[in-house]
């Protein structure tokens, strides 16, 4: 399942070092001294608790399936295709993935969210693909690795 996480992360534009960079860009502040390759580490514990695995993979289907407009509601569909601000059940899924590594990650969400840097910024633009679900998705694994990072730095 872990592995089969990272192909389909890879398969929609995410690598680990995309994520890892979020990492970095959400903790550098407070520790001067980390490493993208520390955050990856991060990053792949993270990958590895079944919570977060189906949390990618269900929004990952999501996305796949309001591309090809298998979704059994037409007015769903056009929510997601338009990544409607006020649907919101995109970051409900993946507050899932915060809430697993507490206050710190929820916070880091949030800010993360407002800031999009890098990937973040990528997916949100939406050139390729659906990416309603991914993005949020990519930031809570971020922000949950972040958490995880300052509770054990
Ligand atoms: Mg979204």
């Amino acid at each position: 399942m872990y592995e089969k996480c990272i192909d389909y992360l890879s398969s929609r534009g995410v690598t680990l070092r995309d994520i890892a960079q979020c990492v970095l860009f959400l903790q550098k502040d407070y520790h001067p001294e980390l490493s993208e390759a520390i955050c990856e580490q991060a990053v792949k514990e993270i990958l590895h608790k079944r919570e977060v695995q189906h949390a990618i993979i269900t929004g990952i289907c999501l996305d796949i399936a309001t591309e090809q407009k298998k979704l059994a509601d037409e007015h769903l569909t056009k929510i997601l295709q338009i990544d409607s601000p006020l649907y919101g059940i995109d970051e409900v899924l993946a507050y899932g993935i915060c809430n697993l590594y507490g206050s710190i990650a929820l916070t880091n969400y949030g800010y993360i969210d407002r800031c999009k840097p890098g990937i973040i910024r990528q997916l949100n633009q939406h050139q390729k693909q659906c990416n309603t679900f991914l993005d949020d998705i990519v930031g809570a694994i971020a922000a949950a690795a972040a958490g995880k990072l300052a509770h054990s730095l």
